[in-house]
């Protein structure tokens, strides 16, 4: 019938689109965010943030936080897919004398990436002087004691179905979570997660964060995780201004097909991000018509980076952004993108 003739010859039409097309097309039907959702999402988040502050403030006023903050890719337009989560930055206030940071390649755990901060100066400053000597565990700040803090009083003190009616949202704890998330229902189909972050900015600027080293979970409890994610974020922005790159671009479409793509779900925005740096310091045609070919060269650079089983971080090369994978998770990552060079379209089924 007229229907099937219509399909085939859209078919083939389809087919001749090149790569290029076929990238640009997916871009905007599948990755990029419509505005408007974005902005009821940020809303939602933003919402949430104003009544943990109240109640942080109110039930909590000596603790030593500074403002806490939104952040994340849907706040720097590099989310894809759905406006679907946010992190909620809660920055703890350390006193200086007290604390010291330890980078975790100088600690038996050798692993760069990674910091302890350790508790000083006890004997003048018996515990206690320091409202965080709470979550001390063994000498050092625990990541993991900060975050019961947070989940006994989030998960456990604030009454989020009144919050959430007033609000008009569906507000629950995820349980269980990693870190601690809020789960927020705030249209009929729309949920979005907003993920409590603590985070320690130390004297020298190094940001370090409450989020758990995904392996050894026991060996590992004490270490804080450095984030990049806001030097690195900048870095891509800049290049792309200087002249007017497709980097973004390319970062939001290999976000979205590892997003789409289970067996790919594995690989983070921080490894992309800095895959691509690395990238940039080779290849110097961003353009927009380059998109395709500097698409293939980041793949088949991950193919490489998996199979020495390091990506090295460009802000920080001694860390090894593929240090949290198990070998076998590296294997098969690299099986399907390896495989995935040959028919990059199919990356881009929905
Ligand atoms: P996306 O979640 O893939 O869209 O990527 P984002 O760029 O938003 O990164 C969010 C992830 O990075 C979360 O898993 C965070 O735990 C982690 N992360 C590490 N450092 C930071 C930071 O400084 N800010 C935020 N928002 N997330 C960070």
């Amino acid at each position: 019938g007229g229907s099937g003739a219509t399909q085939s010859h859209l078919q083939r039409a389809r087919m001749r689109l090149s790569l290029q097309e076929h990238l640009w097309e997916f871009y905007q039907n599948n990755v990029n965010i419509p505005t408007e959702e974005q902005a009821v999402a940020r809303r939602a988040a933003l919402d949430i943030c104003a009544e943990l502050r109240v109640f942080l403030h109110a039930k909590l006023p000596d603790m030593p936080l500074r403002e806490m903050y939104l952040s994340g890719s849907l706040y720097d337009d590099l989310q894809v897919v759905t406006a679907d989560h946010a992190q909620l930055m809660v920055p703890l206030i350390l006193e200086k004398n007290l604390w010291s940071s330890i980078p975790g390649e100088d600690t038996i755990m050798n692993v760069p990436g990674f910091w302890l901060v350790r508790r000083e100066n006890l004997e003048y400053f018996p515990r206690s002087s320091s409202y965080w000597d709470r979550c001390m565990v063994g000498g050092y700040l625990s990541p993991k004691s900060v975050l019961e803090v947070f989940d006994k009083l989030v998960a456990g003190s604030i009454n989020w179905p009144a919050i959430g009616s007033v609000l008009d949202y569906i507000i629950r704890p995820v349980v269980p979570s990693e870190t601690l998330t809020l789960e927020v229902q705030y249209e009929t189909d729309r949920k979005l997660n907003v993920d409590f972050l603590p985070l320690l900015v130390m004297e020298d600027g190094t940001s370090l964060i409450a989020k758990p080293h995904r392996l050894a979970a026991e060996r590992h409890g004490n270490l804080w995780r450095q984030s990049f994610r806001v030097a690195e974020t900048a870095r891509l922005r800049a290049l792309d201004q200087e002249d007017g790159g497709c980097r973004c671009a390319c970062l939001k479409l290999t976000k979205a097909v590892c997003k789409i793509n289970p067996a790919l779900n594995r690989l983070n925005a921080s490894q992309l991000t800095n895959a691509i740096l690395l990238l940039c310091a080779k290849e110097g045609d961003w353009t927009q018509e380059a998109l395709a070919d500097r698409f293939l060269q980041l793949l088949r650079a991950l193919v490489g980076h998996l199979e020495s089983g390091r990506l090295l971080c460009a802000l920080s090369p001694k860390v090894n952004l593929f240090c949290e994978l198990t070998e076998q998770e590296v294997d098969e990552l690299g099986y399907t993108l390896y495989c995935a060079l040959s028919d990059p379209e199919e990356l881009l089924r929905t």
